[in-house]
């Protein structure tokens, strides 16, 4: 199984329909598109491209993502999509530990990529030139035979810590995945579109495939990002919208200022980070029954667990808010457990390391086996992440496991002292840290950003938490700052924000 198979199937079933948008217009149909993926895909084999290469694409979001992107599978390449906005050493990195032998851009990208000078980077190709052209001009080609487990994604890691590594995603991992799609999040029309606000080399890249699979239309912004007067617009300007948005978009989302029709809205997925439940209450209040959540990572990407639209709307269920601040159920190609170190099952109310197993799971990291064998053993994707099941199989994510905080030899979770904070509504954002300390081990530091306009009292915070935790998980310091940093793709990035705090004299 080839994924561009969809884009031929679409052509036969769909000739006319929109395929790809930019803004609110039409730029190509299914049978537009098969037409240039097929001339494209023959343009890469001429160039002397072989089964199995890697192309990169160092592109934001553009219509032509789409078309170089199923280019690449149908010619049996494969892709290395990077994020638009890494630095050029980034940039350089990663096209040299995957030898890629060929380079998509867009066009502020070219002079960087150019520069970089890339060991075994022979193309550089700009959507928007002559050359690009040539090579759509070309004669088309039939699509490559290619195995289910054959390379199709290598999907760099965000690389919060050390250097990014790049989880092979086979094309049945991504069958598996949009399969997973249409059981657990939503069943996708013709008619149905996506809008793509976050970079397509990530989360968003990744659900374009069930809309390519069900033969509907993916749309890129005009704006090429996030801008949330335009994304109401393609709302009310299509039919039948999704979007995947991290947490931080949603958040903008709900409290944009401007009127929004969304009557055709029809799913928000959102995940990637931790949401809190204050901000899900309020995207509910405002967008209605059209939120899911999704809990994955690029080694099994967008699939370990969901908490449905329906789950999140059932205000009556008894257990509604705990719920809402799960990260949900286990998805339905995966198997999900929560083990202890020695990857024993641990039952439910106890946390461990949460591990899954199923098509969607990699095949492992490019050219890394000691970090292949360290998260694929026994059969099972370790995740790094720290969970606990409930009684009735919802997960809450407590933290990822090197972000535990060790106090006097007392666990405590950071996610959890950063919800309750996050119910002062003079708070807009906040990020829990351990600081190393000479008797305690580590103490527990909570920096705060507040709301555009407000201000608060440390003061007035340690009331509220000891009112509202247990003492020992109290934070011993409270930094107030005007903003946190954070990555291309918005989360906050504790590494750094515990480098603030190791630099930075404070006076406590
Ligand atoms: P990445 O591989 O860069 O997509 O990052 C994946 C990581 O993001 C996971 O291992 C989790 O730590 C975190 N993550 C993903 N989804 C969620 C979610 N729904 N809630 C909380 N954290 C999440």
């Amino acid at each position: 199984m080839n994924l561009s198979h969809w884009i031929e199937r679409n052509a036969l079933e769909h000739p006319d329909g929109p395929a790809v948008g930019l803004g609110t217009k039409v730029v190509h149909t299914h049978g537009e598109l098969r037409g240039r993926v097929e001339r494209l895909a023959g343009g890469l084999q001429r160039l002397g491209l072989k089964r199995g290469d890697r192309v990169a694409l160092a592109m934001k979001n553009v219509p032509e993502y789409f078309e170089v992107l199923f280019a690449i599978w149908h010619a049996g390449l494969a892709a290395v999509p990077m994020n638009a906005k890494l630095h050029a050493s980034e940039l350089t990195y990663i096209l040299e530990d995957s030898g890629s032998r060929a380079c998509f851009v867009t066009p502020a990208l070219y002079e960087t990529i150019s520069a970089t000078n890339a060991l075994g980077l022979e193309h550089i190709f700009d959507v928007t030139g002559d050359a690009y052209a040539g090579l759509l001009a070309g004669e088309s080609v039939a699509i490559s035979f290619v195995e289910p487990d054959e390379l199709a994604w290598l999907f760099y890691t965000s690389g919060t810590t050390g250097r990014p590594k790049g989880a092979m995603l086979s094309h049945r991992n991504i069958v598996a995945m949009t399969l997973n799609y249409f059981a657990d999040f939503d069943r996708v029309m013709p008619d149905d579109c996506i809008i793509h606000p976050a970079p397509l080399s990530h989360g968003s890249g990744m659900w374009m495939f069930p809309h390519v699979c069900a033969g509907a239309c993916n749309i890129v912004p005009e704006t090429g990002g996030f801008d949330p007067a335009e994304i109401f617009d393609l709302i009310a300007g299509w039919q039948g919208v999704s979007m995947f948005a991290a947490p931080t978009m949603v958040r903008r989302l709900t409290t944009w200022s401007g009127e929004a029709d969304v009557t055709n809205l029809k799913l928000i997925i959102y995940g990637g980070a931790p949401m809190y439940v204050e901000d899900c209450i309020a995207a509910l209040d405002r967008f209605g029954p059209k939120l899911a959540q999704l809990y994955g990572q690029g080694e099994s990407p967008m699939t370990i667990t969901h908490l449905s639209r329906e789950d999140i709307a059932d205000r009556n269920h008894p257990h509604w808010r705990h719920r809402l601040g799960t990260a949900g159920v286990a998805d339905s190609c995966v198997h999900v457990r929560v083990v202890d170190e020695d990857g024993q099952e641990l039952p439910a109310g106890e946390k461990g390391e949460i591990v899954c197993r199923g098509d969607s799971v990699m095949l492992g990291y490019w050219n890394n086996p000691e970090a292949t064998a360290s998260a694929l053993r026994g059969g099972w994707l370790w995740t790094g992440d720290v969970g606990v099941f409930d009684d009735d199989g919802y997960l809450t994510l407590t933290d990822r496991s090197k972000d535990l905080i060790i106090s006097g030899g007392t666990n405590v979770y950071p996610r959890e002292i950063e919800e309750v904070l996050l119910q002062m509504p003079q708070l807009a954002e906040v990020c829990v840290i351990g600081r190393p300390h000479p008797e305690w081990g580590e103490v527990v530091v909570a920096y705060l950003v507040c709301e555009p306009g407000r201000a608060v009292d440390q003061k007035d915070v340690d009331t509220y938490c000891l009112a509202n935790m247990a003492r020992f998980k109290r934070p011993k310091a409270y930094r107030i700052v005007d903003a946190l940093p954070k990555s291309n793709y918005g989360k906050i990035l504790k590494t750094e924000v515990r480098e603030i705090e190791k630099t930075h004299d404070w006076t406590d």
